[in-house]
């Protein structure tokens, strides 16, 4: 078959390589002028620093066996780091459960219920239950209000926004488990990371992929999926119709219903229901660390970022010249004033914010600031998700979808990026291409 996969983020990528490795010609579609997409990379320094914050938890064997696949696995580290919570003009360290224990914003029999959702989350047997309510239904059930306004409430807001209230129990069941899961010895989290960045593996990826012929087409937008009697027929791209036997999308479904207008009314109507939440991230490269925290919680309303992840507390300044780097990341709507800045105009809006959290810091640590924003990073996964969610097949013979909004129960990851990418190319094999 002639397949065309459009995006060449880590779930086109790994579908292009299973469907190539059967013997199938692959066309690889990318809007931007290098692989990756929410995983990629630029360089600081000269070595590979991704755009947005990632790192790897250790239920994430899918993604470590990719790398281990492609000869990176002793270059994989995972590091303790620790986790902290902003709240009340105070860092409180959340790494393990005595820190939970000294959490003073609550009482002690609620510190104890806050400890307990690191626990509860494995109990849970059947998570189609966790469909029917809310998080925000589920967290005072098990944790109480108080833990719920002092901890959980602040960090949905600001994710989710005006969403906050609509997100199922399912997302934080599984985000706290994953947390929970990726713990070591004394309890503390350990996460995963690619020495050099997880640009090597998505260059070593992008290599194998052109070993076993795959076309990879940088800066190649898709403009349109050409649909003809009921059949995906090719794609346009930079103004340039090419035929395929098979369209594989792994762009948000927003993305995909301006690719093909002509979808059936119904599949249309489901796809746009599914909401998605855009992303800013601050990047500061700075002379000094801004504490020992690899991930800060920010639970105040009046602070305009979700989290400051330090990237250097999990791996070593010294890899990146010396330099101490930081995320300063916020989820909004993409019409937020937010979304449209520069780095220069991130840092002067949050300046203030990063002097109350960190009093110490001031502006001429700063060696370079760099932002990076998408439209399409989180989707907002709301009550009875399982009805929304859209199959990777659609109504369209020929034209296939797989993307972040597909992977649930779990959340988006590139962990899950990957496996589903394989997933849908197992599937598309096994129905020979219909
Ligand atoms: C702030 C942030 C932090 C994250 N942290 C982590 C983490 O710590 N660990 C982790 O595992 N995951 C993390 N993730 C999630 C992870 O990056 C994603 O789940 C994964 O990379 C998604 O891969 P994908 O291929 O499904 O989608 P994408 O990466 O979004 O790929 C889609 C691709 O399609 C391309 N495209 C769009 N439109 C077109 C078009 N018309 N034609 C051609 N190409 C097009 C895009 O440019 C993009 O490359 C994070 C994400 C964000 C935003």
């Amino acid at each position: 078959m002639k397949i065309a996969i459009i995006g060449g983020g880590l779930t086109g990528m790994s579908a292009a390589h299973v469907l190539a490795k059967a013997g199938h010609s692959c066309t690889l579609y990318e809007r931007d002028d290098s692989l990756g997409g929410l995983a990629g990379s630029f360089r600081v320094n000269g070595v590979y620093l991704e755009k947005f914050y990632h790192h790897l938890f250790t239920s994430d064997r899918t993604m470590v066996r990719l790398i281990e696949d492609l000869g990176l696995g002793s270059d994989l580290v995972w590091n303790p780091t620790v986790t902290s919570t902003w709240y009340v003009n105070r860092i409180f360290r959340l790494a393990t459960p005595l820190d939970v224990i000294r959490f003073k914003p609550l009482s002690l029999v609620n510190r104890l219920r806050l400890g307990s959702l690191a626990i509860i989350p494995r109990f849970v047997r059947d998570w189609r239950k966790l469909e029917e309510i809310t998080a925000k239904e589920w967290l005072i059930k098990w944790g109480g209000r108080q833990v719920y306004e002092v901890v959980w409430y602040p960090l949905l807001r600001n994710k989710f926004g005006a969403y906050a209230d609509e997100v199922a129990a399912v997302w934080f069941w599984n985000k706290l488990k994953l947390r929970g899961g990726s713990r070591g010895k004394g309890q503390a989290e350990h996460l995963g990371y690619l020495v050099g960045g997880f640009g090597r593996a998505l260059e070593a990826f992008e290599a194998r992929l052109r070993d076993l012929g795959v076309d990879i087409r940088l800066s190649s937008p898709v403009e349109r999926v050409v649909i003809e009697n009921g059949r995906a027929t090719g794609v346009v791209s930079n103004g340039q119709r090419e035929d395929f036997d098979l369209a594989l999308v792994t762009t948000a479904p927003e993305i995909l219903l301006r690719l093909a207008p002509d979808l059936p009314p119904d599949y249309r109507e489901r796809l746009g229901r599914i909401k998605y939440l855009a992303n800013a991230c601050l990047i500061m490269k700075l002379k000094r660390s801004l504490s020992t925290t690899y991930w800060l919680n920010i639970n105040d309303p009046n602070i305009p970022f979700v989290a400051v992840v330090e990237h250097t507390n999990m791996q070593r300044p010294d890899e990146y010249g010396g330099h101490h780097l930081a995320y300063v990341s916020r989820y909004m709507d993409p019409n937020d004033p937010y979304y449209a800045m520069s780095a220069e105009e991130l840092f002067q809006a949050y300046l203030p914010h990063l002097r109350t959290v960190f009093p110490e810091f001031s502006p001429d640590w700063v060696e370079t600031l760099y932002a990076w924003r998408e439209r399409y990073t989180q989707p907002v996964v709301g009550l009875r998700y399982s009805q929304i969610r859209p199959p990777f097949r659609t109504p369209v013979q020929g034209l296939w979808l797989c993307c972040m909004a597909q992977i649930y129960p779990e959340d988006r990851g590139m962990n899950y990026a990957v496996a589903y990418g394989e997933k849908v190319a197992a599937e598309i094999l096994e129905s020979g291409g219909a």
